[in-house]
């Protein structure tokens, strides 16, 4: 059963006689229930990659999704914890379904809209947003964000990626456009079948 995140050795090492279940970032995304708004596999390794998740450390998931980013959060480490943000309470509630059996006291779910839903959560070490970015959310998380904090954001619009290209401008940090295909069938062939690209800022304050 690749839901082995009910069975927490089975993320460790397979013992389960299902497929194959990587323990770094990067899970296939059949491991967490989604509705399709789920941060793909490939953009999930590098995202975490680019959160480098320590011990100990708090992670603010916002938009969380199915709860993906914040659960390979925290397989991470055995200590570190994190709080998605989802404005949409049947996400919301997926995300805390994807969590359970993993250590629920390690993972809340905050239902609301960031940045308003932000506002009484523990200071983080990490920040990524997957959703609803803004110059409000930015300028929000930016204030927010303690010192030497990482921040990392997703943007697949083109609005979302201008915001992304000025706060870069004025912060630094790295912008890395993502483009992936994956091969498909094309007829009795196949072809490649581009993703959306995805711009990917991240800094640290
Ligand atoms: N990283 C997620 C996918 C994010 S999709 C995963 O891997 O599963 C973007 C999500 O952001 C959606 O679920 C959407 O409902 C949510 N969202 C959009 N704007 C938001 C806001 N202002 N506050 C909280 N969640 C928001």
């Amino acid at each position: 059963d690749i839901k082995g995140i009910q069975h927490p050795v089975c993320v460790a090492i397979d013992v389960c006689g299902g497929p194959a279940l990587t323990s770094v970032g990067g899970k296939d995304d059949s491991f967490f229930d989604n509705d399709g708004q789920i941060t793909k596999r490939p953009v999930r390794a590098l995202t975490l990659s680019a959160l480098a998740p320590l011990p100990g450390e708090h992670l603010w998931d916002i938009g969380g999704g199915s709860g993906s980013i914040a659960i390979e959060w925290l397989l991470a480490h055995p200590t570190t914890q994190a709080t998605s943000v989802e404005v949409d309470p049947t996400r919301a509630q997926r995300i805390a379904q994807n969590a359970a059996g993993l250590g629920a006291d390690r993972l809340s779910v905050v239902t609301g809209a960031a940045p308003d839903a932000l506002e009484d959560l523990p200071a983080p070490d990490a920040v990524f947003i997957g959703g609803g970015i803004s110059e409000e959310m930015l300028r929000t998380v930016w204030d927010k964000l303690p010192e030497s904090a990482r921040l990392v954001a997703n943007a697949v619009t083109l609005e979302a990626e201008v915001l992304l290209a000025n706060w870069h401008a004025n912060k630094g940090g790295d912008l890395l456009r993502i483009e992936l295909a994956q091969s498909k069938p094309l007829g009795r062939k196949r072809g490649w079948k581009s993703s959306y690209p995805i711009v990917q800022w991240s800094v640290q304050k």
